[in-house]
């Protein structure tokens, strides 16, 4: 996950990224994710900037089951190089890294972007039933007494 300012050519190209890198985000987080993808390098001289789409995948804990599960997600990625390391330009939406040769390690850069873009709350599929809040079971794999408190008690008594 490097880019040699050296040797890229002129003009647009591709590089692919393919690796792994620590997320490292706090519990029910992925510890390493593996990243990968193709980023569009345009090599203006006095700049380089990478763009593109990767994907992110990782174990991570759902939100509902606590279960642990493959999230995958979507890492839009915007870099620039700039080669004047002494300028004092500022873009927001981008990340900037600053350096005039040789080989740029962008795997900081990366996981910024994938701590970015990593999901709010993931769940294991969008039909995951959760825990149950009373006893703590497991809705995906059985079902619980509990369950019967959903119903309103006000309904009981009335006449058929
Ligand atoms: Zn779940
Ligand atoms: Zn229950």
């Amino acid at each position: 996950m490097e880019l040699d300012l050296d040797r890229q050519e002129h003009g647009r190209s591709e590089i692919d990224i393919d690796g792994t890198l620590a997320l490292d985000l706090g519990e029910g987080t992925p510890e390493t994710i593996a990243l990968n993808g193709q980023l569009v390098v345009q090599n203006l001289e006095s700049r380089f900037l990478l763009n593109g789409t990767l994907r992110a995948v990782g174990r991570a804990q759902c939100w509902r089951c606590l279960g642990d599960f493959e999230l995958q997600w979507e890492v839009p990625v915007e870099i620039m190089v700039l080669r004047n390391v002494d300028t004092d330009e500022q873009e927001s939406e981008t990340l900037l890294i600053l350096q005039r040769r040789g080989v740029v390690e962008l795997h900081e850069s990366l996981r910024e972007c994938a701590v970015l873009a990593y999901p709010q709350s993931p769940v294991c599929s969008s039909g995951c039933q959760g825990l149950c809040a009373t006893c703590g079971v497991d809705l995906n794999r059985e079902s619980c007494a509990c369950r019967q408190e959903d119903y309103d008690p006000r309904w009981e008594g009335l006449p058929g």
